[in-house]
């Protein structure tokens, strides 16, 4: 029995260490999908620029500027999206981009272990205060939130393995 319990306390010290993991991982992926749906929505505003252009072609039309500009506009906030996106990946991995060669390197590194640049100081709370980002805090207590629901999943079925026991 005292290796039963040996076993199930490895067991949940390692699960605990895959949640973690998990759950980078599953934020990883959810801003990777976002940049996804951003590009998505890129494409489409090309097609809609190109499409608008030709239409008034056909139709020989003068060319609505604001609408262009417009249309111009959601592109440029779309790929401050993506940047702000792949930022929020570098951070959770604890890495960040070197300003002269575009390396992804250690985020505590001095000097650019591929150009060595010499790297900014790390600023803190730098992402909480911009604006239109989303608060890596609700993140977190979402996350959070998860993997608790995840450890009442685990205990439900120990009970159950202890009952069939
Ligand atoms: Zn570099």
């Amino acid at each position: 029995m005292e290796i039963f319990e040996k076993i199930g306390d490895a067991a949940s010290k390692t699960y605990k260490f895959t949640a973690e993991k998990t759950s980078k991982i599953a934020k990883e992926t959810k801003i990777k999908m976002e940049i996804n749906e951003h590009k998505g929505d890129i494409k489409d505003l090309y097609l809609e620029i190109g499409e608008s252009i030709y239409q008034k072609f056909v139709k020989d039309e003068e060319l609505d500027m604001k609408y262009l500009q417009d249309k111009c506009k959601e592109i440029q906030e779309l790929s401050d999206k993506i940047v702000a996106c792949k930022d929020e990946i570098l951070t959770l991995k604890e890495k960040r981009q070197c300003k002269n060669c575009y390396e992804e390197i250690e985020i505590s590194a001095k000097y650019c272990p591929n150009c060595g640049y010499e790297q900014e100081p790390i600023k803190n709370d730098e992402t909480s205060e911009e604006d239109g980002k989303v608060n890596p805090k609700d993140i977190d207590s979402k996350d959070n939130n998860q993997v608790e629901e995840l450890e009442k999943v685990e205990t439900a079925e120990e009970d159950n393995n202890d009952e069939e026991n």
